[in-house]
């Protein structure tokens, strides 16, 4: 079976997506998301989705935490509502990220969990996928992880985990709005 990383934004949203993904390829899951805000925020996230990879038995790499980074990428949009253009630039971060990261360490293809977001939309991200993996010489797997049952799917699934489950997208701008 050929490799993949996973790139995952949170536990809720990577167990479905990773429980399909699993059907066809060797899945690891690739934690790179220095958009969290606060840092207790990022950890208790991150410990969610530690606490499940070990009982489903995937591999997870933790990326750098470095806020600085993300902060400096979406400069100037920091005023954006969620879903307006700060996002493609946020995803664009983490994206290639996952994919230099797969490039370096013999994966096949990479695929993201970010699509599994309510208001996350495929036909933003999916894009973004595709051109930073065709980058590093690796395919995308696009999906809509929310469509077909999956967003229903992903709560039972979560939910029968008691996964940790966040009350906003992640940065200090889509805090409490
Ligand atoms: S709202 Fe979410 S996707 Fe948009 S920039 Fe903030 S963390 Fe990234």
């Amino acid at each position: 079976m050929k490799k993949l990383l996973l790139h995952v934004c949170c536990g809720p949203c990577a167990i479905y997506a990773a429980q399909k993904l699993r059907e066809d390829y060797v899945v690891s899951l690739f934690f790179y998301n220095p958009n969290i805000y606060p840092a207790e925020e990022y950890y208790q996230r991150f410990a969610a989705v530690k606490k499940w990879a070990e009982r489903a038995g995937l591999e997870l790499i933790e990326g750098l935490f470095n806020q600085a980074d993300w902060f400096k990428s979406v400069q100037g949009l920091e005023r954006e509502p969620e879903g307006g253009a700060r996002c493609p630039l946020c995803f664009q971060l983490r994206l290639n990220e996952a994919c230099r990261y797969a490039q370096n360490n013999g994966f096949d293809a990479v695929a993201s969990t970010l699509t599994s977001g309510r208001n996350k939309k495929a036909a933003i991200i999916n894009p973004i996928g595709v051109q930073a993996a065709s980058q590093h010489g690796l395919a995308f797997i696009e999906a809509d992880w929310k469509k077909q049952g999956g967003q229903e799917q992903s709560c039972r699934l979560a939910k029968a985990e008691e996964m940790y489950r966040q009350h906003y997208c992640g940065c200090q701008f889509s805090l409490n709005r």
